[in-house]
């Protein structure tokens, strides 16, 4: 299951989702999309992880709502694992967050973190997850 957020100030060239980068774009999230991923994960007795990516789930624009989801998922579903993509390097995100903020929250509940911009020239679709070799 993967879930976009809407909203992206990194614009890197040839990013797959610029669609995402417009933060007047995308759908009002209501109560009724957070029980419609909860279902998603959980539909037809399948166990299934969520993905987040966008757009960039930890802008500042963006961590607030990527914190809630992360906090009502692992209350709710505790097995899903949560697989999270951003365009900011894990050293960028640390160094900027204190103890206990949002990003350290976030992170804390996250089984893996895709970390960095898409780079173009090291594009490579052979990749783990990733799409540039950076
Ligand atoms: S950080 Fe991600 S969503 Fe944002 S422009 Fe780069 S590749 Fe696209």
């Amino acid at each position: 299951m993967t879930f976009f957020t809407q909203g992206c100030h990194a614009h890197c060239p040839g990013c797959h989702n610029p669609e995402t980068w417009d933060f007047d774009g995308g759908y009002e999230f209501t109560n009724e999309t957070l029980q419609s991923i909860i279902e998603a994960l959980t539909a037809n007795g399948i166990k299934r992880n969520l993905c987040i990516m966008g757009g960039e789930p930890l802008c500042p624009e963006n961590q607030f709502l990527t914190l809630m989801i992360v906090n009502e998922i692992k209350e709710k579903l505790p097995d899903v694992k949560i697989y999270l993509w951003t365009g900011y390097t894990i050293e960028e995100l640390l160094a900027k967050s204190p103890n206990f903020s949002k990003i350290q929250q976030i992170l804390s509940k996250c089984e893996m973190i895709v970390d960095g911009r898409f780079e173009e020239d090291k594009r490579d679709i052979t990749l783990f997850m990733r799409g540039s070799s950076n």
